[in-house]
């Protein structure tokens, strides 16, 4: 049985005592079972405070990005080895806003793939289709181009780690959600491309988590999908009650 997985992608909101305030309210309530891990996705600059309220916790605190490279001249840019030595324990990567507004692409993806993988961090690797994909129908090509991309060249041990988040761009943020049964369609399909990447085995142990709109109201029909082991949560993941309450739908 896989576990299920709620993430909360905090973006870029919260100052710093909001983002304690909230942490402290989740770990206090502990949503989390040997069923379900909650994982917060915070700011950098939340990173270290965070990481240190969660020690000893069964909460987890991801970062929202990184460079692939160790260290060097990227003015600005954060390394999976700064991640790492903070106690930080995932990465998103590759998110449809960074590869919106910050060109990143199926290539930068797979380096910070490989990168988190070298730095033992557990990567969130995020794929979806834009609303003019989906109405083309491309959104099945288009999801095996991004796995087959993203996942390259990776051991089938690293695939069994990696959590794939399938976030339809046009449901982000914007009050529409795929219905369960479209968003497990593309769950199942990136099981087979995993599949035949790896084998079987493999892609039956790989979680994958659907994001986009995700709340409290339909949570729970998300994951009483075959495929859907888990959400990223974006808007839904600000207020701690109801990150809590997601956490609580994957028991
Ligand atoms: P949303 O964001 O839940 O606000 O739609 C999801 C995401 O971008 O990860």
């Amino acid at each position: 049985m896989r576990k299920k997985v709620i993430a909360g992608n905090w973006k870029m909101n919260k100052v710093l005592a909001e983002a304690e305030q909230f942490v402290q309210e989740v770990v206090k309530t502990d949503p989390t079972d040997q069923d379900v891990e909650a994982i917060v996705c915070a700011p950098f600059p939340f990173l270290v405070p965070l990481v240190e309220q969660t020690k000893n916790t069964s909460v987890k605190i991801a970062a929202q990005n990184m460079h692939f490279a160790e260290n060097g001249a990227f003015t600005g840019e954060v390394s999976p080895v700064m991640l790492k030595d903070l106690g930080v324990t995932h990465v998103v990567i590759g998110h449809s806003e960074r590869r919106e507004h910050f060109a990143e692409t199926d290539e930068t993806v797979n380096k910070k793939t490989h990168a988190a993988f070298d730095h033992e961090l557990t990567p969130i690797v995020c794929v979806g289709e834009t609303l003019d994909q989906r109405e083309a129908n491309e959104t099945m090509n288009h999801i095996e181009k991004q796995i087959r991309a993203g996942l390259k060249d990776l051991t089938e041990e690293q695939i069994t780690k990696t959590i794939v988040a399938y976030e339809p761009i046009w449901a982000i943020g914007t009050g529409k959600t795929a219905s369960s049964s479209d968003a497990n369609e593309v769950c199942q399909h990136i099981r087979t491309v995993i599949e035949k990447l790896s084998s079987k085995e493999t892609a039956n142990q790989v979680v994958i988590q659907y994001g986009g709109s995700v709340k409290p109201a339909n949570v729970d029909e998300l994951l009483a999908q075959s495929d859907i082991d888990g959400a990223l949560v974006g808007g839904a993941s600000l207020e701690a009650e109801s990150f809590i309450q997601l956490v609580e739908a994957g028991k």
